[in-house]
């Protein structure tokens, strides 16, 4: 198919919500058209695509949502699109809709379900990193990152009035899945004691060394980010740790869960959101298809989905050291 045979474009949301998926939403929808495209609106991710939720999507439809966390098309985790039955279906209401292209807003599992539905039915797919974790490699940053860091720094700020009245350690369980984004950079955020996070986990006794170096040397409380993990443990298991190996400390845990995902996107989700979507018509016209669109270094770039999904995106490990300097 050539960019002159693309004449409707579908967009969805898809596996897990983040705050900016509606900017995203809208500044898709309005720049196709704008290029004198048809949109359709697909609801519950994968899922509408193979029951056939599909709905003409004009510009009043994102009208007043660019500030609206969550999203308007709502989404879902489809286990049927994992299976090729599952994907003929959908192939079959993408053609019975007259749908040429995608839009797939979404993090990593998402991603991977273009990838192999646009190779087996040749069909032009473009991908916006949709998610809280930032754990899509080829950009900077996600769209959602933003918020959920801002929404963490508030909640820790009060947790640590709390935690600075009585003598206590407190773990605070941040998402993240494999990454260590959230943790590390909220440790930042919030002048925590540590983070522990799951880039390293195998390398080194995270606990053992923030116990060892000295840690509550000068203070009265103490916090801690975990990032959510098999390979930390989490904050439960590293207070299980705590209670059997350094009984002297009194321990809290606090997880902080779907606050993380909620709440009206930030500035910089806007924007990020905005560009991004914005691109992604751009790709289409290009001729890409099968890329996600990245910003890196303030440029737009398309990243194969090959290499978005299937690389450990790299945490600045520096900012470890920063988060233990600024703590004495
Ligand atoms: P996220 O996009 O936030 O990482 P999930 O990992 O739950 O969320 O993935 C969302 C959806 O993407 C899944 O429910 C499924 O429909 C689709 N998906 C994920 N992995 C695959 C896969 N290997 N093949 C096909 N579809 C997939």
């Amino acid at each position: 198919m050539s960019e002159s045979d693309l004449k409707c474009i579908g967009i969805l949301t898809s596996g897990g919500d983040a705050p900016g998926m509606n900017a995203a939403i809208r500044a898709v929808t309005r720049t196709a058209i704008y290029n004198g495209f048809e949109v359709k609106g697909i609801l519950r991710g994968y899922k509408g695509l193979i029951t056939g939720e599909i709905i003409p999507f004009k510009t009043q439809n994102v009208s007043n949502i660019i500030q609206q966390g969550g999203t308007i098309l709502k989404t879902a985790r489809c286990p049927e699109f994992m299976t090729p039955e599952g994907r003929r279906l959908a192939y079959e209401n993408m053609v019975k809709e007259g749908i040429n292209a995608l839009v797939v807003i979404g993090g990593d599992g998402s991603l991977t379900g273009a990838r192999i539905f646009a190779a087996e039915y040749n069909l032009p797919i473009i991908g916006l990193p949709g998610t809280i974790d930032n754990d899509l490699y080829g950009t900077d940053t996600t769209i959602g990152y933003d918020t959920a860091l801002n929404t963490i720094m508030e909640a820790v700020d009060k947790i640590r009035d709390t935690a600075s009245s009585h003598e206590r350690l407190f773990f605070i369980e941040v998402m993240g899945r494999e990454a260590g984004f959230l943790a590390l950079n909220g440790a930042l955020a919030t002048g925590a004691e540590a983070a522990i996070i799951p880039e390293i986990a195998t390398e080194v006794d995270q606990l053992a060394d923030l116990i060892q170096n000295g840690f509550r040397k000068s203070k009265n409380s103490s916090i801690v980010l975990v990032a959510e993990s098999e390979l930390t443990g989490g904050a439960m298991g590293l207070a299980e740790r705590v209670k059997n190996e350094y009984p002297q400390y009194d321990v809290r845990v606090t997880i902080l869960g779907h606050i993380q995902r909620g709440g009206s996107p930030s500035a910089s989700d806007r924007i990020l959101a905005s560009r991004m979507g914005e691109a992604a018509i751009n790709a289409l016209l290009e001729g890409q298809r099968n890329v996600m669109i990245g910003i890196d270094d303030e440029e737009l770039v398309y990243v194969p989905f090959n290499k978005a999904i299937k690389n450990q995106k790299p945490i600045n490990r520096d900012l470890l050291n920063t988060v233990k300097i600024l703590s004495i």
